[in-house]
């Protein structure tokens, strides 16, 4: 049994409850609520481990409610409609760690839920002893002599390009907004900006070779290494 709480923030009953009753049958602790006021109070009281947010709420809306807990670093998965490109974006980089569309498949979404815990597990255990060297699908990234190899050749990156390309193959999987990459990568050699991510991005593929189709555009959101 999985010993957690989740807080789920969704205004459609009939979603709100299949979320919770397949997450229920998971073994989670499952606290519903319809609007942002009571997630806010919800976590003062129940302190959730996770919590999986609509961002179309009425009232306080998702994003606010983002904003409003990003200091306290809980785990959140966005549920949003497909076309909230933009909201997506911006719920990232308010610190949600991943998103669905609707409509999703309950599975997936307790698969998800499974994910954003043990990667939050996995960044708080490994916060002591970063990994030194990350091997991903053929690229081989040295973090402590700065080298990178691909098929076995050696790669040459420029110190931004070594970090982004650092960043996305330490969370394969996962998509990061332009902002996220900014943030984690912060520009060593010049000031990066969300179009020279896309700069960036593109000299990274191409020095990379085949192993370059590797790093995912995803549309409108951002990148994300491929599993
Ligand atoms: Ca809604």
């Amino acid at each position: 049994m999985e010993d957690k709480n989740i807080l789920i923030v969704e205004d459609e009953a009939e979603i709100r409850e299949l979320i919770q009753f397949n997450l229920e049958q998971e073994g989670y602790r499952v606290t519903a609520v319809s609007n942002g006021e009571d997630a806010l109070s919800a976590v003062q009281n129940m302190r959730p481990d996770l919590i999986v947010l609509d961002l179309m709420l009425p009232g306080i809306d998702g994003i606010q409610v983002c904003r409003a807990l990003s200091a306290h670093e809980i785990p959140i998965l966005m549920v949003t409609a497909k076309s909230d490109d933009a909201d997506i974006v911006l719920g990232l980089e308010m610190g949600a760690d991943d998103y669905m569309t609707k409509p999703f498949s309950p599975r997936v979404l307790t698969a998800r839920v499974r994910a954003v815990l043990r990667r939050r597990q996995k960044q708080t255990g490994a916060q002591a002893e970063e990994v030194p060297i990350i091997s991903h699908r053929g690229i081989v990234i040295d973090t402590a002599r700065h080298t990178v190899t691909g098929s076995g050749q050696s790669i040459d990156l420029s110190a931004t390009e070594f970090s982004i390309l650092e960043f996305l193959a330490r969370n394969p999987g996962w998509v990061f907004s332009r902002g996220q990459i900014i943030h984690a990568c912060k520009g060593s050699d010049y000031p990066v900006t969300e179009r020279s991510v896309d700069v960036q991005i593109l000299a990274i593929r191409k020095k990379l070779g085949n192993a370059g189709a590797l790093i995912e555009t995803v549309r409108g959101i951002g990148y994300r290494m491929a599993e």
